[in-house]
């Protein structure tokens, strides 16, 4: 392959998004055409028009970066992998990451992220939105507005930095076409576009939180931290009930507004029931903004951060160190799993009784092939491990599951 030389290329600042530097370019040299643009960053043109998850991210950390920047730094500054795979375990988002950096596109985001998906809803805006003191800063700083990361998360109506409102500047769709390459002007916004809970307390955390998340420093919201720290919470409050109750008083008094209308504003990203969905561990890993709801109420309780020593689990957890002699109970191991392949938590109670697939779909409120194949995937030693519980009947998931294995035999 020949050696493409890009010239200059300028610098982006942690949190803005990779597609700035297609856009720069097409404003840099003028006349070019758009598909010379992507394959000169991206080495390709199919699919990977914004380049959400940074996918073709070596090639791109060589030629847009230098190597001086290495392909795993790129994803958590400069893609949705830097806020999504927060909510994965340590092994689960390094999976996704190799994956990404190897060029397999069998990693999907939509797969890693949504297998649990009983309400769809959309891990990235469908307009590329901008808040026009960061692009006043940006020009200041860097001579051109740079799109933010935080700005395209559905869930943030208002820029996590300075409060405003956030604006659409080019709208389309998800992958973005071809003629819409453009930097952000910083559009102003009109009145109607004001958040009535803009300015209160539990607002401004929430918009905290989300800061926090892109910088790497909220681990409780990996996914078997948080399933843990949720745990936490109810034992705190005597049951999911008084524990909900709780969170929904604190947020009605922080935030100045309803529940209702929170979700209704933020449409199917923060979902009607979040807060026992996520106490009881029926929500997806994904689902960040409504945990970061939850978990602004729940510091503003009084009920602090785990830190190593509040818990034995969270601390095994956090440090992601389990030794041997001390493996966690069948059932949060099977949890952890779960979450790893990004189904609920709340399915485990069920797998570990005697059914199938179907019923434990539709009990736990599941997508009955999701579930299928990822069962598929669960290690052989966890397997039987579950297997040896009890005695399973020839319709059980167990029983099938063992059986299909046996067929497609290793030494055939
Ligand atoms: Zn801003």
């Amino acid at each position: 392959m020949s050696q493409v030389t890009l010239g200059y290329v300028p610098s982006l600042r942690p949190g803005a998004l990779l597609f700035t530097l297609a856009a720069f370019r097409y404003f840099q040299t003028g006349s070019r055409g758009k598909s010379a643009i992507l394959v000169d960053l991206y080495g390709t043109t199919g699919g990977r028009k914004r380049n959400l998850f940074g996918e073709s991210v070596a090639t791109i950390s060589k030629r847009a970066f230098g190597d001086l920047v290495p392909p795993r730094d790129v994803l958590l500054r400069h893609t949705f992998f830097g806020v999504y795979s927060r909510a994965m375990s340590p092994a689960a988002s390094a999976a996704w990451s190799d994956a990404l950096i190897a060029g397999d596109r069998s990693h999907r985001a939509q797969k890693v992220l949504r297998n649990f998906n009983s309400r769809q809803f959309h891990l990235v805006t469908r307009s590329l939105r901008s808040c026009p003191q960061c692009v006043a800063d940006d020009i200041n700083a860097y001579g051109f507005g740079q799109w933010r990361i935080l700005h395209q998360i559905p869930a943030l109506l208002c820029c996590p930095e300075h409060g405003l409102a956030l604006n659409d500047e080019v709208s389309g769709g998800i992958a973005g076409n071809l003629g819409q390459y453009a930097l952000p002007r910083g559009k102003i916004s009109t009145p109607a576009n004001r958040i009535p809970w803009a300015a209160s307390d539990g607002h401004s955390t929430y918009l905290y939180l989300w800061t926090q998340l892109l910088e790497g420093k909220l681990p409780v919201v990996t996914s078997h931290a948080w399933a843990a720290y949720m745990d936490v919470v109810v034992s705190r409050f005597g049951g999911i009930a008084s524990a909900q109750a709780e969170i929904e008083s604190t947020i009605r008094r922080t935030w100045s507004t309803g529940i209702a209308n929170i979700t209704s504003r933020t449409g199917r990203h923060i979902m009607e029931n979040f807060i026992h969905a996520e106490l009881s561990h029926n929500s997806a890993p994904g689902r960040l903004a409504q945990k970061l709801v939850v978990l602004g109420a729940v510091s503003a309780l009084g009920i602090d951060l785990p830190t190593a020593g509040d818990s034995s689990q969270l601390r095994l957890d956090l440090s992601s160190k389990l030794n041997e002699d001390s493996e966690p109970p069948l059932q949060e191991q099977l949890r952890r799993f779960l979450l790893d392949v990004a189904l609920p938590g709340s399915l485990a109670p069920f797998l570990l009784t005697d059914r199938n697939i179907t019923q434990t779909a539709r009990e736990a409120g599941g997508n009955r092939r999701h579930v299928w194949k990822a069962m598929q995937k669960i290690p052989d030693r966890l397997l039987e491990e579950i297997a040896a519980t009890q005695r399973w009947s020839a319709k059980s998931w167990v029983t099938i599951e063992l059986k299909r294995r046996m067929g497609t035999g290793r030494d055939s």
